[in-house]
């Protein structure tokens, strides 16, 4: 099932607008990610999907179908939380059986769902346990197979890992991409995780103050931000950005007048930085700069140069010896990685020639 969104508003008691005039289309049976900092909107976004919130404006559209003033039951939608929400006096099979029972479907049929979808979140071998006995991720499994017993028309997932330990997060947010492939449900995922949403998601939505920043694929994310405050959210470590006065001359030879006219800020991935005698593909341009410092841990390389009075962190160099030499060092840019944006923030060029994409 696919869900619209036309020209949605949405402010708290007449307070101000924390949602701006939002319209996007989820795609049916895929798993998309609302992504942002903690109160950019996602949550207000999802509960709006959910019909737990009403908009101020706009229309909600479930397939062809306007939902706008449907609430959650008549929406069906599944609905998983943070804090799990399990009820603590039923075993993990009566949770898992309960909105089955609340829509009295069969006794038999109920117990038939519920083993199979405990079967399907791993969770078999637990079900005569309280959730009091049961771990953080045990219990995440239970709310999961919850929301689905009623084959929701779309399952709504907000911020499901945040409890969990950071390993068991990341088993987690496979197994949650596993079950959502294997049922086929259209899901939204609420993160503020950009790591986790890169790895789960079909698509992200960048979301800042209220307003879709971007809304593609994570890799089209990452290799064609639209703005600044898109490639500095996305990546770890962040972007670095340079003012274009320092490296303006070398930019000349690659990337046409008008936009060298209009670009303010140069924008580079840390991991694009190269030593300038490295075979790697490279852009034909050649900086200098002053090594400031050069560390190791474990697998990661951080050196930072002073390029032009501006302190730069370049995560894809490395060279015996590199952190004993307060020397110069000469480098330069691979070809992906590579942004230049204008005065407002927008990106306006990349080095790949990777188009822009706001939505698609
Ligand atoms: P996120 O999920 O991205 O952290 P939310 O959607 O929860 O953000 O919140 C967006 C904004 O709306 C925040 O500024 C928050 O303070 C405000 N907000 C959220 N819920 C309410 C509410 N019930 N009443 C008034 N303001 C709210």
């Amino acid at each position: 099932m696919k869900v619209r969104f036309e020209n949605i508003s949405l402010n708290y008691d007449n307070q101000k607008e924390i949602l701006h005039n939002l319209n996007f289309e989820i795609s049916n049976g895929k798993l998309t990610c609302l992504l942002g900092p903690s109160g950019c909107g996602k949550s207000t976004t999802l509960n709006l999907i959910s019909g737990l919130l009403l908009p101020s404006a706009g229309k909600i559209y479930f397939d062809d179908q306007d939902v706008t003033k449907k609430d959650a039951l008549a929406r069906r939608v599944g609905m998983v939380f943070q804090n799990y929400a399990l009820y603590p006096h039923m075993t993990v099979l009566e949770n898992i059986c309960f909105p089955l029972k609340m829509s009295k479907v069969k006794k038999a049929t109920q117990l038939k769902r519920a083993r199979e979808l405990a079967e399907l979140v791993h969770i078999s071998n637990e079900l005569d346990k309280h959730p009091a006995e049961l771990s953080g991720g045990q219990q995440q499994r239970v709310a999961i197979a919850r929301a689905l017993a009623k084959s929701p028309s779309i399952l709504l997932l907000d911020e499901p890992l945040s409890n969990l330990d950071a390993r068991l997060r990341v088993k987690m947010r496979d197994e949650i991409r596993k079950i959502q492939l294997a049922t086929g449900v259209t899901t939204v995922f609420v993160t503020h995780d950009q790591d986790e949403a890169i790895h789960i998601a079909d698509k992200i939505m960048i979301l800042n103050n209220g307003k879709i920043q971007q809304y593609t694929t994570p890799n089209k994310i990452y290799d064609a931000p639209s703005n600044l405050f898109v490639a500095k959210f996305i990546g770890n470590p962040e972007v670095n950005v340079i003012p274009l006065a320092a490296a303006k001359d070398q930019f000349a030879g690659i990337v046409p007048p008008e936009i060298l006219k209009e670009a303010t800020s140069l924008i580079v991935r840390p991991e694009s930085i190269i030593l300038a005698d490295s075979p790697e593909e490279s852009l034909p341009v050649e900086f200098q700069g002053k090594l400031l410092k050069a560390d190791r841990f474990g697998k990661e390389i951080a050196v930072k140069i002073n390029f032009q009075e501006n302190e730069i962190l370049a995560t894809g160099i490395f060279k015996a010896g590199l952190e004993s030499k307060a020397e110069l060092i000469r480098f330069k840019l691979k070809p992906v990685g590579i942004f230049l944006s204008n005065p407002a923030g927008k990106i306006i060029w990349s080095a790949s020639g990777e188009r822009i994409i706001n939505n698609d």
